[in-house]
């Protein structure tokens, strides 16, 4: 039998309808600094630019299917086109502002982006990048830029027009057209970490789904009455889906454009009273530092932080939650999987003990998502908590491919038809459900033939007082065929010596993970996304560049 049900299909367009009928007095603000300004706008004002905007687009010949990309802060006008852009049925491609020139030139050339709108902010950076984007019509400029810029531009690109001329002179309404729930709505590349960036294409359906799940308690618990600051760029897998989360259910937005610093961020959260804010833990980092020694700040009105894009050390959640009664909750996902797909949120009836483990652990599975172990030789691992292997994952939210059909080795189908995404993490999961992950597969440190889990060293040397960062790569050894290598910085002014910390770790882990070669640097190398850059760590370890202390085993 089939159902009675309506079949309304699962498109972003339904977020328009949502700003028309419920939520248009919701309202967004863009930070422009301390005791500046900021740009605010309604739910129903930005809905009326983002049909001018997807008139403009139109105008410069961009149809159903045509790649718009942004190089952009999280700001307003980036959420304007959040909407114009997948609603009007092109595809909307986040550039992400951190990467090289030649990988900007790749991404959009192999993307075939038609027009990028560009934050003036950022031109310089983009400007490197734009001889190699040759099929690129059309130039959209959000903000003020210089003369000289705009002369530069201009000799590299057809058409440039500033963003503000191209909203103001087009309609207030659009027809938006009813849209098929699988078709594409926005793309974004992975950062690359690990290999050449891949690029995944989300559809408007997936899309909807995951910042459905988002808005559920287990995970963000995003109502009308929060004001939500999504830290995590918009250029970074959609922003983990908060912006779109955000709109569904009419929570206010605080975008804090460039204003990333700690001092400013803190700023936000008190000056508009965030309710949730989401980031890498490195953010959260840098902004504990910034409240330990500028005290009397007072964050409480958050009453929940999405953390994760890298392992979140424990110690991290201790500090926010004893010293100021936030919780930070553990996130686990990637660009491939929209990106959540498990969460450490805690049942309340848990034992203390319990609760750390569950706490410190990536999580659960999202409803929807599915996640299993398999070892290399493709059989699937008990969930005992123990057994080690690499995670494949499953859902309405996770790719089943990369555009352009590269990596397929990444993908595979189980004989019933479930598809199965293999992410290179390595982890276990718990038979109480709980995800662990000790390692990406390209990152492990095997020694001896037993795998060390560099994630869990570094996890535990940030949890020392005097230690800022902590990076664990694997570096060849003539013995073990490869051993640990710690690279740490310190608090400013510390006297701990890399024997004291080996020392500090001998309490906690494993003799035989106890690496022998440290260094203390004044900065860890990173990726455009700001996690650990252990591809270059370990050339620049096999080049010499990097003073190594050897302890004795
Ligand atoms: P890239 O793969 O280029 O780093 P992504 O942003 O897609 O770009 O990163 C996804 C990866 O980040 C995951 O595969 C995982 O290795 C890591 N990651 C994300 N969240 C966590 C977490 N909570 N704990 C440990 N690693 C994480």
């Amino acid at each position: 039998m089939r159902a009675t049900m309506q079949n309304v299909p699962l498109t972003l367009t339904a977020l328009l309808d949502g700003i028309d009928g419920t939520f248009g007095d919701s309202e967004v603000l863009t930070y422009a600094g301390a005791n500046a300004v900021v740009q605010a706008a309604t739910f129903s004002e930005i809905a009326t630019r983002a049909a001018q905007l997807a008139n403009g687009l139109a105008g410069f010949g961009i149809e159903a299917g045509d790649r718009v990309a942004t190089f952009m802060w999280n700001n307003q006008r980036h959420l304007e086109a959040y909407l114009a852009v997948p609603c009007s049925g092109a595809i909307l491609h986040t550039l992400n502002i951190r990467l090289t020139p030649e990988q900007l030139g790749h991404i959009a050339s192999h993307a075939g982006d038609k027009i990028i709108i560009v934050d003036a902010s950022l031109l310089d950076t983009l400007l490197p990048a734009l001889p190699l984007m040759p099929e690129l019509a059309a130039l959209v400029i959000a903000g003020d830029p210089t003369d000289a810029q705009l002369a530069e531009v201009s000799r590299l690109v057809p058409n440039v027009i500033a963003y503000e001329q191209l909203v103001n002179s087009q309609p207030t309404t659009f027809a938006w057209p009813v849209l098929d729930e699988h078709s594409a709505a926005a793309m974004c590349y992975t950062s690359g970490t690990t290999g050449d960036p891949k690029g995944v294409v989300y559809s408007h359906r997936s899309v909807y789904l995951h910042a459905l799940a988002v808005c559920t308690a287990n995970v963000a618990g995003i109502s009308s009455g929060d004001r939500v600051l999504p830290i995590v760029p918009m250029f970074h897998v959609n922003a983990w889906g908060v912006p779109y989360a955000s709109l569904m259910a009419g929570a206010a937005l605080v975008l804090p454009d460039r204003y990333l610093k700690p001092d400013t961020l803190v700023d936000m959260i008190i000056t508009y009273g965030v309710t949730l804010s989401a980031g890498v833990p490195t953010v959260f980092n840098d902004m504990l530092q910034w409240l330990r020694r500028n005290p009397g700040h007072r964050i409480g009105s958050l009453r929940r932080v999405l953390c994760g894009g890298a392992a979140v050390p424990a110690s991290l959640v201790a500090a926010y939650r004893d010293e100021f009664a936030v919780p930070l909750v553990q996130a686990w996902g990637m660009t491939e999987t929209s990106p959540i797909v498990t969460i450490a949120d805690v049942p309340a009836d848990v034992t203390t003990t319990d609760q750390q483990r569950k706490l410190n652990s990536a999580g659960r599975f999202l409803f929807g998502a599915k996640g299993r172990i398999v070892d290399e030789a493709g059989t699937v691992l008990p969930r005992d908590g123990r057994s080690v292997g690499e995670v494949q994952v499953s859902g309405p939210w996770i790719t089943g491919g990369y555009h352009g059909g590269v990596d397929a080795e990444s993908f595979s189908i189980d004989p019933d038809g479930q598809p199965w995404l293999h992410t290179g993490d390595i982890g276990h999961i718990s038979a109480d459900g709980y995800l662990t992950l000790t390692d990406r597969a390209k990152d492990v440190i095997k020694s001896g033939g037993e795998w060390i889990s560099s994630v869990h060293l570094e996890t535990t040397l940030v949890g020392h007082p005097d230690v800022v960062e902590a990076a664990v790569v694997g570096v060849p050894d003539t013995r073990w065929d490869e051993r640990p290598l710690a690279l740490v910085t310190l608090r400013p002014g510390s006297a701990v010596r890399v024997e004291d910390l080996k020392a500090w770790l001998a309490e906690r882990v494993q003799r035989w993970w106890l690496p022998e070669r440290w260094a203390v640097v004044g900065a860890i190398a990173r990726t455009g996304v700001g996690k650990y850059d252990k591809k270059l760590i370990r050339q620049r370890y096999q080049s010499g560049e990097i003073p190594v202390t050897l302890l004795p085993r």
